[in-house]
């Protein structure tokens, strides 16, 4: 029998009757709501109000400028606010579209926000599904959380799907975060670039493409009609592999020869930033993973997993399973088999019926062994994917989307396994971007 106080949890309300409780707990939330909205409002018109004292002596010049330019100071745009009311963004006339310095203007007036989804004309509003919708709530903002990641490189949502879930968890907290972040992707991300389809550094081709166009790319190959033609290796490179693919001839060679060679961190970032070209998107496996298996569900692609320590793989498969229910995991096998066994391996991955094989035995360890045996595998497309298990099974913690959206993640990884990183990241970084940068340099010249 359970005495009466176990079943009572002490919380910060003490022992106040159930009742008096309930109707405590319906009102305080509320309020909480209305603070938190209070806040916002009130940091952004702090904010607003401090730059535009600040900027006065810029602001003054612009409006100069506009004025002896085109005879008028400023000009209006109808855009679509919260609750899809209608308002006008301003902007000093001659300026290029999109918001200006004047914008600070509708964040007085409480038109927009300075965090918050872009605001949309209005045939762009009306386009939008009722699911994104929600975004409406929101004032509309300077800053956009979509923005920011699309400029680090990591936006793999939608617009819609990333204003959706900002609007679900809009905070003040989490807006001063935002901003933070975004001013920092604003130095990170730079101006306009072209982005051509492929990039190359140091001799290797990299496709410059979007995370939804991988998955297809990969799907389109690994689909039944598709066996007969010749396997498709793909891999992933960050600055670490680019460093090893410049001194290894042999691992330069099987990327050479790989279909689809895709960019993997903020690091490449970096590096076509000083080439002046622009990434398209961090097409990084551990981003891919989840929406690879999602596909090789919908299309009935079994998928085998081949690496890490023994149990990972299938704790991988097991997340991956209970995420997407109809996913085929073909088989599963640790990476530390004994070469002995490398055939029985082998058999067992063909056996499978594998649509598509990922090996994580790092690089270029996974892409050698993947080329060796390139002919004796029947997967009709093979990924070399490194830590990517450790992740998925909960071995290894994935750094929180905040410090990937500021380009972070490696610090975090280097802090979860100095030992062993320390050399990559604080050795192989800058060492890359010093290549990068001989190559820049080399091709100005040429
Ligand atoms: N690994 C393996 N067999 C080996 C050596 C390594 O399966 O003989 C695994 C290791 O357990 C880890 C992965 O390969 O899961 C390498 O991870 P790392 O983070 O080094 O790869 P990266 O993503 O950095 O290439």
């Amino acid at each position: 029998m359970r005495r009466r106080h176990d079943l009572e949890v002490p919380g910060p309300l003490g022992r106040r009757p159930r009742r008096l409780r309930a109707l405590w707990r319906r009102t305080l939330l509320p309020a909480s709501v209305l603070v938190g909205l209070l806040l916002s409002r009130a940091l952004d018109l702090t904010v607003a109000l401090a730059l535009l004292i600040l900027l006065a002596p810029l602001l003054a010049a612009r409006a100069l400028i506009a004025r002896v330019r085109t005879g008028r100071i400023l000009t209006r745009e109808r855009l679509v606010g919260r609750f899809r009311v209608p308002f006008e963004q301003l902007r000093f006339a001659g300026e290029a579209p999109g918001a200006g310095l004047a914008v600070l203007f509708n964040i007085l007036r409480g038109d927009m926000a300075i965090a918050g989804p872009r605001p949309l004309p209005e045939a762009e509003a009306q386009q939008l599904e009722v699911a994104a919708a929600v975004r409406f709530t929101v004032r509309p903002g300077l800053f956009s959380p979509y923005r920011l990641r699309r400029r680090t490189g990591i936006a793999h949502e939608p617009e819609a799907v990333v204003d959706r879930d900002y609007a679900y968890a809009q905070s003040a907290r989490g807006d001063a975060g935002l901003v933070v972040r975004a001013l920092i992707g604003e130095v990170l991300g730079g101006g306009e670039a072209p982005t051509p389809p492929r990039l190359e550094i140091f001799g290797v081709s990299i496709v410059n493409t979007t995370m939804p166009e991988a998955v297809d790319w990969i799907a389109a190959r690994a689909a039944p009609g598709e066996t007969a033609s010749r396997p498709a290796l793909v891999a992933f490179v960050n600055p670490d592999c680019l460093n090893i693919a410049y001194v290894d001839a042999d691992y330069r060679r099987i990327l050479l020869a790989a279909d689809c060679v895709l960019p993997d961190g903020i690091g490449i970032h970096l590096g076509c930033r000083m080439l002046g070209v622009a990434l398209v998107a961090n097409v990084n496996g551990t981003d891919l993973f989840p929406r690879l298996c999602e596909r090789a569900a919908e299309d009935g692609l079994g998928l085998f997993l081949l690496g890490a320590r023994p149990g990972i793989a299938a704790a991988a498969a097991a997340a991956m399973q209970a995420r997407y229910p109809r996913l085929r995991i073909a088989g599963v096998e640790h990476g530390y088999f004994d070469p002995a066994n490398e055939a029985a391996v082998i058999a067992r991955i063909n056996a499978s019926g594998a649509a598509i094989l990922l090996v994580a035995f790092g690089a270029p360890r996974q892409e050698k062994w993947l080329a060796r045996h390139r002919d004796r595998l029947a997967p009709p497309v093979r990924l070399g994917v490194g830590g990517l298990f450790d992740f998925y099974s909960g071995r290894i913690a994935r750094a929180p989307l905040w410090m990937r959206e500021i380009g972070l993640e490696w610090v975090w990884r280097l802090l979860q396994e100095p030992g062993r990183m320390w050399r990559r990241y604080v050795i192989g970084n800058p060492l890359f971007l010093y290549r990068v940068w001989r190559q820049a340099r080399g091709g100005a010249q040429r």
